[in-house]
């Protein structure tokens, strides 16, 4: 009936007998001495475009899926609910009713409840940072089922209008899984001089998540990723041109936000995700690089980044998409320079590493990796080849196989960061 029409929920009530459990909610978490920079001004709809208003700056949003039924979850980091508790209970389009929530000091929550599938698409901060608009998507309800099983969408507010996350007044014990407060952040090596650009390499997987395992030797890709990871920090620092950093040093297991995350969080220019593949098709070798999008290049694309990110999900809980310490680790697709920066190096490290290493045909794809998601660090997932290959594997497991993987890193890097001071 509100199709059409705009629509906020900051007017006079008007649907009061509906509203009942949620005041008494709100009630009960509304605190007002917790007030914090950001409060949910209004929430419009109009067709299958919201817009939530704040009336302040906001650390960020993370939005996720809940099935039968079928909701839409928006988390505002660094956001109250309305200053004087609203709810609102209209029908608009896809749109069953909203709710608001307050999950935990600091996190404002929307519920959408929807009146059949969809998702959100094209979701994007206004500039100024106090607004966030997106739209619904419809999709099939099967579509909607396996979404509702992926991650958490991060959503930042562009740089410079970025509210601090609110400090956290008390701790939560969770029984399982919940990566800790914060990761220690690892040493940078190399030269003392911060203006030398940093190379945070990640080896992929580690601890219990072995990644793939080769059917010819039993090697594990955790193990040859870490060995990948080692040989192309020597040569890097050899060069003596960049800083390194390493997620893991050691046989560790991080989730797939605190790789990103230590990248983010040193500042790093460059990231990069070191893996081997594994294909049913033993035939299958080479290497590929990887840069992140939302549409992947091909079904084997999506299958791998399906693959790679399920290192978040350990005895069926996504440590991932419920880790609220991770939850400052935001996400902007819109980032596209970042994105240009990433495919840039993508094509140089072929370019480069294709010497001493065999890459596939259309080696440089794309496809939706978890931990390619940081927005404002250049990231590539190196796929060095397929560990389920005989030669490949040998290759990879070898010391002279390592060393031209490493080579192959360091030039592309001194490449693309002498170009970037060029262009400056
Ligand atoms: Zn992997």
């Amino acid at each position: 009936m509100f199709s059409n029409k705009h629509w906020t929920i900051v007017r006079p009530w008007r649907h009061r007998s509906a509203m009942g459990l949620c005041f008494v909610l709100m009630a009960m978490i509304w605190n007002p001495a917790a007030a914090l920079a950001g409060q949910i001004g209004a929430i419009e709809i109009r067709d299958s475009e919201i817009t939530l208003r704040f009336d302040d700056l906001v650390a960020g949003a993370s939005t996720f899926l809940l099935a039968g039924p079928d909701r839409i979850a928006l988390d505002i980091a660094g956001a109250e609910t309305g200053r004087s508790p609203q709810a609102a209970n209209a029908r608009a389009g896809l749109v069953r009713a909203v709710r608001q929530g307050q999950p935990g000091p600091g996190t404002a929550r929307i519920v959408l409840d929807l009146a059949q599938p969809a998702v959100l698409a094209g979701a994007r901060f206004a500039a100024d940072g106090r607004s966030l608009t997106f739209q619904l998507r419809p999709v099939s309800a099967n579509e909607f089922e396996r979404a509702s099983r992926g991650p958490r969408t991060l959503l930042q507010p562009p740089a410079g209008f970025r509210a601090k996350p609110p400090e956290k007044r008390y701790s939560v014990t969770v029984p399982i899984g919940k990566p800790k407060p914060a990761v220690q952040l690892p040493r940078i090596e190399g030269p003392d001089n911060s203006r030398l650009p940093l190379v945070v390499i990640d080896a992929g997987h580690g601890g219990h998540d072995p990644g793939a395992i080769s059917p010819h030797s039993g090697k594990r890709e955790k193990d040859i990723t870490l060995a990948l990871a080692r040989a192309i920090r020597a040569d890097l620092l050899a060069s003596g041109r960049v800083r390194v950093a390493l997620t893991r040093a050691d046989d560790r297991y991080l989730v797939l936000e605190e790789r990103f995350g230590i990248a983010r969080r040193l500042k790093a220019d460059l990231f990069i995700s070191v893996h081997a593949d594994a294909a049913e098709n033993e035939s299958a070798s080479g290497a590929s690089v990887y840069t992140l999008s939302e549409v992947a290049s091909d079904r084997e694309a999506a299958r791998l980044a399906a693959r790679e990110n399920k290192a978040n999900i350990i005895n069926g809980v996504d440590l991932g998409a419920h880790s609220g310490d991770v939850s400052s680790i935001l996400l902007d697709l819109t980032l596209r320079e970042t994105m240009n920066v990433a495919s840039d190096f993508a094509r140089l490290l072929q370019r480069e590493a294709s010497e001493t290493v065999k890459f596939r045909t259309n080696a440089h794809r794309f496809a939706s990796f978890v931990v390619l998601k940081a927005p404002d660090t250049p990231s590539v997932l190196f796929e060095t080849g397929f560990i389920s290959n005989k030669e490949d594997s040998e290759f990879l497991a070898s010391a002279a196989g390592q060393k031209k993987v490493a080579r192959g890193v360091r030039d592309a890097v001194q490449i693309h960061f002498a170009r970037r001071v060029a262009a400056r």
